[in-house]
């Protein structure tokens, strides 16, 4: 088995390569990354999965997957490619979101397309942000969509034109996931468990947006991976499955749950236009396939804490 894996030197893409290159020691990898400011804790760089890359059973290409010469090539004889590569910055989606409909709808339609005249599976990583933010319930996977970012928007966006590829002549084999917030280690400096973990390792007051109360379900990373690798091998071809363990924090009560166990202090700065007060998805669809996270109740609290210690830790080391 031959699996490619697109923004291979992100965040939640270098962690899935991490865990199959190790349980898989038969199958073949082809990591692929722009490398974009995004790769990388610090960006522009494979750091993340360089111990990986040897060249013959892991390679890596520094590509773009809106190129779509460049995706056959790198797709030649694959049976299966994940698909994470994506501008995933919602604040710089309102700047600029011109990249985001680049790679995360363009570039997701181009691998699509790849895809379906190569025969193969495509695993899509969409985001529960296509549905938007819910006050009470949860979204099940054949609810509307009703993005509220530009972020949100391309990635929508990107799952109807693949959608649009499962239908004659094109039968692309395709399974996307919509998950949580994730967290865990190889995640950019610009995210908030890592932005709290550099403050607190810096003596600096951890900045919460507002007044803090936008709930985020969290996700360990891990378990994520997990997840994808149960529906890379056994998804229905045409189904969307959500991925979440339920562990419900509002951003200022997991600054206040670092706060409490490394020190620190919060102050609350002006809110971002258009931050959703709260992400919910129901997840009985995945279950139903035998999925069941780690990192709930006491191990979600452990697994957190476990992860800012290794943020604060690198942060302290690296200005020591
Ligand atoms: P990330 O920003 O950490 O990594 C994305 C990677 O994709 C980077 O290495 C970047 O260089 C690469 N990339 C960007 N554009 C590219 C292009 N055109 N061609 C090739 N490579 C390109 O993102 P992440 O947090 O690891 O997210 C991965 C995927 O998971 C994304 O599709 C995102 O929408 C989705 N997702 C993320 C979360 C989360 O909490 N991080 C939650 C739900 C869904």
């Amino acid at each position: 088995m031959k699996i490619a894996i697109t923004g291979a030197c992100g965040f939640i893409g270098s962690n899935f390569a991490h865990y199959m290159v190790k349980k898989y020691p038969d199958y073949d990898f082809v990591l692929i990354d722009k490398l974009t400011y995004a790769s990388g804790e610090n960006g522009f760089s494979d750091e993340n999965i360089r111990e990986l890359v040897d060249g013959r059973r892991v390679k890596l290409f520094k590509h773009d997957i809106s190129d779509k010469d460049d995706m056959y090539d790198d797709l030649y004889m694959c049976h299966t490619v994940v698909n994470f590569a994506a501008e995933s910055h919602v604040g710089r989606a309102m700047v600029n979101g011109k990249r985001h409909i680049n790679s995360n709808d363009i570039g997701a339609t181009v691998i699509g397309e790849v895809a379906s005249d190569y025969h193969i599976r495509m695993v899509h990583i969409s985001t529960d942000e296509v549905y938007g933010d819910i006050v009470d319930g949860s979204f099940r996977e054949d609810m509307q969509f009703n993005p509220k970012n530009r972020y949100a928007g391309s990635k929508a966006a990107a799952e109807m034109n693949l959608n649009a590829l499962k239908y004659p002549p094109h039968n692309l084999d395709l399974v996307i996931t919509r998950s949580a917030n994730n967290f865990g280690i190889y995640q950019s400096q610009e995210k908030f468990v890592h932005i709290i973990a550099e403050c607190i390792a810096k003596n600096r007051p951890i900045p919460v947006h507002g007044e803090g109360k936008e709930i985020r379900e969290w996700l360990w990373v891990m378990d994520n991976c997990s997840a994808i690798d149960l529906i890379l091998h056994k998804g229905i071809s045409g189904e969307s499955y959500n991925i979440s363990s339920h562990a419900e924090l509002s951003n200022k009560e997991l600054a206040e749950l670092a706060v409490s166990k490394f020190g620190g202090t919060i102050q609350y700065v002006e809110n971002r236009p258009g931050n959703d007060r709260r992400y919910s998805i129901d997840t009985s669809k995945i279950e139903a396939l035998g999925w069941k996270p780690y990192a709930v109740g006491d191990n979600f609290l452990a697994v957190m804490t476990e992860i800012i210690d290794y943020y604060i830790t690198k942060h302290r080391n690296k200005s020591s």
